[in-house]
């Protein structure tokens, strides 16, 4: 399948992140959100994007305005209708996926691939809710968009391997590096990132070394380009700990165990940047 048309659902991080590399890409791009504000905010966060890659010379004046002209903001559903896959970007709640899957199963053409950007929720279980668990698969891309290489795909137990094709040249037509992953919670990345965290907040519980120490440890040690405590901060320590819990009753395998020490900072509002106070204060 050729697919010239990406619909986006959700102009947010993920969302308008997904657009600007389709449309530098010479994809057009329908980008649905809820509220004006919301579409309007999304396109302006991509043109300030491009601007700092107009300011580098990576991209020309003529690159840039090629590139807005390719997206097309939205807040109606209907637009889509063109597209030869929609991605869902929305807001990480199952429920409100589910709503939103449902609508687009209902309006698209059968032949249309659906797409979920989720980071957490099972592929298998959103694609049963559509008529075409066949053509419904996870493009898990990372933030941010534009600079990160990474694209997990993840098969869902129907997901056909025409879907699967198509969507892998997509992926590498955008200028990423796709793996392909089977669905299980946290797919791979994740899966082994945030245990590295939580193991990390063991490691600082037991007092084996300071904060600085395990992350400089990391990062010259295993050439992580940040430690896995500064990145707990970035993330948010909420998050980690929310993703931990997941796994811990998914796989019901103890080795999830949150570490107790990640379970107070959560407790006592220590979230990280977004707080300003997580394993280090900002
Ligand atoms: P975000 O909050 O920045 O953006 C979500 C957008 O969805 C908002 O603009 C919201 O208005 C919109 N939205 C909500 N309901 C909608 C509806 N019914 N129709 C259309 N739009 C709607 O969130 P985000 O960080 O962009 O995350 C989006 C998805 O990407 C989530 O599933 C998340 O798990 C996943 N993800 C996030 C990251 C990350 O680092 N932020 C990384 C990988 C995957």
């Amino acid at each position: 399948m050729n697919i010239t048309t990406v619909g986006i659902i959700g102009a947010g991080t993920m969302g308008n992140g997904i657009a600007q590399a389709c449309a530098v890409s010479g994809i057009n791009v329908v980008m649905v959100d809820i509220s004006d504000q919301a579409v309007a905010k999304g396109i302006a966060t991509v043109s300030g994007s491009l601007d700092r890659l107009l300011k580098k010379e990576k991209i020309t004046a003529a690159d840039k305005d090629a590139a807005l002209a390719r997206i097309k903001g939205s807040t109606s559903y209907d637009d889509l209708k063109g597209a030869q896959l929609v991605i869902e970007a929305a807001t990480e709640n199952q429920d409100l996926k589910v709503k939103i899957l449902k609508q687009i199963d209902a309006l698209v053409a059968p032949e249309v691939i659906i797409a979920s950007n989720t980071s957490s929720i099972s592929i298998t279980k959103l694609a049963a809710v559509t008529s075409r668990a066949d053509r419904f698969i996870g493009m898990h891309f990372f933030n941010p968009v534009p600079m990160m290489a990474l694209v997990e795909i993840i098969r869902g137990l129907q997901t056909s391997d025409a879907t699967h094709a198509a969507v892998h040249a997509l992926a590498t037509q955008l200028g990423k590096t796709p793996i392909t992953v089977k669905n299980a919670p946290g797919f791979v990345v994740n899966r082994i990132l945030v245990p590295m965290i939580n193991e990390a907040f063991f490691v600082l519980a037991e007092g084996l070394a300071t904060p600085e120490d395990i992350d400089a440890g990391m990062k010259l040690g295993c050439n992580q380009p940040i430690g896995p405590l500064a990145l707990a901060d970035m993330v948010g320590l909420d998050v980690c700990l929310a993703v931990m819990e997941v796994y811990l009753s998914e796989f019901g395998d103890s080795k999830y165990r949150p570490c107790p020490l990640l379970k107070e900072m959560v407790a006592a509002g220590r979230l990280g940047r977004k707080t300003g106070q997580g394993v280090y204060s900002y």
